[in-house]
């Protein structure tokens, strides 16, 4: 197990790919606290991981809201007295072209893209800079990186949080704590399964190796980024992309 007795926390753990890291993450020996904004998604998570033998317990949070935000820490310590893990994974899309795109559109992804993964990272950080140790991981996406048709505020908030992945690394390092980000490319979860076919099937012909990925990829490159085997690894951005983009 490259995870035992750890503590880990992962945002947007309900659903997706956060549901699979939180389970990666729980097989590999790690304590599991599923945070989601939806209860019964929590739930359904948290049982899993109980039934298969882990330890988890899920907390109802905003990540936009603050003081959700250090309940979900406060809460987390008093479970199990420390935090080893953040996974900030929870990001959300709301599409439009640059000139149709509202203002509300652009507020929401940037509340729970940005000043979300802001706020986890912030609290995290004051935690693990007490214990002298600890791993944040953010979820970025090749989008960030490359940008993409119809995703402004969604490219803006992801390369938003590699510059937040970088200033972390360069601030807490000396703390003991390791700080990167995951950007994946177009895997199969539920925000993508909203997306048309047509462009689904353009993005797995794009890849070298002709697939789409699945949650389980970005949950594997989470628990390597956690684990010891990458304690040399830190202000990085990995990309789980099938090549998409060369
Ligand atoms: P998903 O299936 O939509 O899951 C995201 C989870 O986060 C959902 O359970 C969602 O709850 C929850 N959530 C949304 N807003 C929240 C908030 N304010 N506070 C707490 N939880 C919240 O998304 P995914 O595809 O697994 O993506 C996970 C992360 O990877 C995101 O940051 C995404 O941008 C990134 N990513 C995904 C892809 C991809 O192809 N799927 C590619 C690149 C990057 P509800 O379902 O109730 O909204």
């Amino acid at each position: 197990m490259r995870l035992k007795d750890k503590v880990a926390v992962i945002t947007g753990g309900g659903g997706g790919i956060g549901a699979e890291a939180a389970k990666k993450i729980a097989k590999e020996g790690a304590k599991v606290v599923v945070a989601d904004i939806n209860e019964g998604d929590i739930n359904r998570v948290v049982e899993e991981i109980k039934g298969s033998g882990g330890e988890a317990f899920g907390i109802v949070v905003d990540v936009v809201d603050k003081e959700q935000v250090d309940k979900m820490i406060k809460g987390t310590l008093e479970k199990y007295c420390k935090l080893d893990i953040m996974v900030n994974n929870a990001g959300i899309t709301a599409d439009s072209k640059l000139v149709n795109m509202t203002e509300e559109q652009w507020d929401k992804v940037v509340d729970v893209n940005l000043k979300g993964v802001y706020n986890c990272g912030q609290a995290a950080a004051k935690v693990m800079t007490e214990q002298g140790s600890g791993v944040i991981l953010n979820a970025s996406s090749v989008v960030g990186i490359y940008g993409n048709f119809g995703q402004t505020n969604y490219a803006a908030t992801k390369w938003g949080v590699i510059g937040m992945t970088k200033s972390w690394a360069k601030e807490l390092g000396s703390k003991g704590i390791r700080v990167n980000a995951v950007a994946p490319g177009f895997i199969m979860t539920p925000m993508t399964e909203k997306m048309p076919e047509k462009i689904l099937d353009m993005m797995r012909k794009k890849s070298p190796i002709k697939q789409l990925g699945y949650p389980e990829d970005i949950a594997n490159a989470y628990v390597f980024l956690a684990s010891d085997e990458a304690k040399f690894i830190t202000g990085t951005v990995l990309s789980v992309d099938g090549g998409v983009v060369l």
